[in-house]
């Protein structure tokens, strides 16, 4: 287990890693102490002396859905160290008979590692979640979803342990609560929407060891999403290869700067959080989706860093909003049925539409010198643009609320897990 710790060494910028560097949006200040443990055994240790000391809690996975204050965390960053694709193989159990196959995989697991590996062997299930960066711990808290899927409809298990009753349990998916961006695991962390609760946040009460996956044993699966379907030339609903669907994802995904900057696995602290032939690819990737856009080859390598692509993604939910509070919105609103969390009838309207309707187009700073700003390829993410501390994505959040409120009176609840700040 690798434990470094500030204060007994005094050095927190060589011992131990700052926010900024274990996080995709690239802020957030330093941690007093960080621990990787190699082991199921070392990460449950970990926990329980994190909470026995009383000491706050952070749990971090790929650090891409966390926006997290510039003040030094005085407490304990723990990351699950079981990254490989080895740790992958070794949980496998096939089901022969039912043409289903299950998957174990280890919370640190990279998430897009695991689907890489289920395509590669012929499993469908999780194809249009290629690219969602962090790992495999944290698709379940948030329930993560993309080109029509949702991590929860494949998912037949989860092994956590329970902080509060200090022991291990199976959930099954009726015990994940699974919702939009969200579960019973999330759910533990929030009072009220964006309210963290008094215990268990940053991280939730639950902690997840491993999740457990039913994948179809398939080289195809139906096209789920109308863009997609765009992307690969065919009709909704028709079967095509896995492979190709992963790839179509993936160009989708660059095309909109909605993919993690491979770049960030060079650092001293990524090092070995990801497959390094899956780094060399998305590495490659990048560089085809640049010449796609007109970049011309000689300058890549000079090319600044893809700023569209240093963001926590989707930085706000959809708003679910009752039928009166829908209607009061213009007509060319986007408007989907969906559930209140109090089980009435709602209407999911779209996120993106109300910022830029609200005048915040791609690529908005609050100032021209503003070091962040709105994704030049998507309304909804929030990049850092280079020496962005979280003080700068904070002010461009609120500003995006604000104007948001004014216009159409709908309040928009941040996405990522927002730690030491307010953004309610
Ligand atoms: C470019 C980009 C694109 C994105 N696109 C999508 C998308 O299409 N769909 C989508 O749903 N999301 C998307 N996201 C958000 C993000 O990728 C997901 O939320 C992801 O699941 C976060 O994983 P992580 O490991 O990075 O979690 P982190 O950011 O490290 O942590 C997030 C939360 O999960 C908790 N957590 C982490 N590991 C564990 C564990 N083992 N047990 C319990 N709690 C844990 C943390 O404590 C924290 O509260 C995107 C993000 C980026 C940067």
């Amino acid at each position: 287990m690798r434990q470094t710790d500030s204060r007994h060494f005094g050095m927190s910028a060589l011992e131990t890693p700052t926010l900024a560097q274990l996080t995709t949006i690239g802020v957030g200040g330093p941690v007093d102490q960080f621990v990787e443990p190699q082991t199921e055994e070392e990460f449950i240790a970990a926990v329980c002396s994190a909470d026995a000391a009383g000491l706050p809690l952070l749990v971090i996975g790929g650090g891409s859905n966390l926006l997290i204050s510039d003040e030094p965390f005085h407490g304990v960053v723990v990351r699950d160290k079981r990254h490989g694709v080895s740790a992958l193989k070794t949980g496998i159990a096939l089901n022969e008979t039912a043409g289903a196959v299950k998957i174990v995989a280890g919370a640190g697991v990279n998430w897009d590692d695991f689907v890489a590996f289920c395509v590669s062997s012929g499993f469908s299930g999780v194809e249009g979640l290629s690219g969602v960066p962090g790992t495999v711990g944290a698709s379940v808290v948030q329930n993560i979803g993309a080109y029509g899927q949702e991590v929860a409809s494949s998912v037949s298990s989860v092994r956590v342990f329970d902080r509060k009753n200090g022991d291990i349990q199976k959930l099954n998916p009726a015990d994940m609560h699974f919702g939009y961006r969200s579960s019973a695991l999330k759910s533990s962390m929030y009072s009220a929407p964006a309210t963290p609760a008094d215990h268990y946040f940053p991280t939730p009460r639950y902690v997840v060891l491993s999740v457990s996956f039913m994948l179809q044993r398939s080289d195809a699966n139906e096209v789920a999403f109308g863009q997609l379907a765009k992307a690969l030339g065919v009709s909704m609903g028709e079967r095509m290869p896995i492979v190709a669907i992963r790839q179509a994802v993936l160009r989708v995904r660059a095309s909109k700067g909605m993919l993690e900057d491979p770049g960030r696995y060079a650092s001293r602290w990524m090092q070995g959080c990801k497959d390094q032939s899956n780094i060399s690819q998305a590495a490659l990737q990048r560089i085809l989706a640049k010449l796609g856009n007109g970049v011309v080859a000689r300058d890549i390598e000079e090319a600044k860093p893809d700023f569209d692509r240093h963001s926590c993604g989707s930085f706000f939910m959809n708003p679910i909003l009752t039928q009166a509070q829908a209607a009061t919105l213009p007509e060319d609103a986007p408007r989907f049925d969906a559930m209140l969390s109090d089980g009435r009838p709602g209407v999911k309207t779209s996120a993106a539409w109300l910022i830029d309707h609200a005048g915040f187009h791609k690529g908005h700073k609050v100032r021209k010198e503003a070091k962040a700003g709105l994704s030049t390829l998507h309304t909804l993410a929030l990049t850092n643009r280079g020496g962005a501390d979280a003080g700068d994505i904070a002010e461009l959040a609120k500003t995006l609320q604000d104007g948001v409120e004014e216009r159409f009176g709908v309040r928009l609840v941040p996405e990522p897990v927002v730690v030491g700040m307010n953004l309610r």
